[in-house]
């Protein structure tokens, strides 16, 4: 049997829509009300956005990597850590 590994509230990019930053929400999994907290990874998009200035600009290809805009966000519970969602970053369409 397969386990559902998607977030439980990335439907329709909610939490992308909203906002990368942390958000006010009730979790689906604990039921408590807090605010999510955002962790920053490096994600397909940043490569991406490192290999288009590598093009270009070689000395800045890093950039993406130290900027969180240029990062997938992930959203999870303060209480029980459940991943909410996730807002990967892209440039490339
Ligand atoms: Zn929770």
């Amino acid at each position: 049997m397969q386990q559902d590994t998607r977030p439980l509230l990335n439907q329709a990019g909610l939490l992308c829509n909203q906002s990368r930053m942390s958000i006010f929400i009730t979790c689906p999994n604990c039921k408590q009300q807090g605010t999510t907290k955002v962790e920053y990874k490096s994600g397909s998009g940043t490569w991406c956005c490192c290999f288009i200035l590598f093009i270009f600009i070689f000395l800045i290809c890093w950039i993406p990597f130290v900027n969180k805009k240029c990062q997938d966000a992930n959203h999870s519970c303060l209480n029980c850590g459940v991943l909410l969602g996730s807002c990967p970053y892209k440039v490339c369409g």
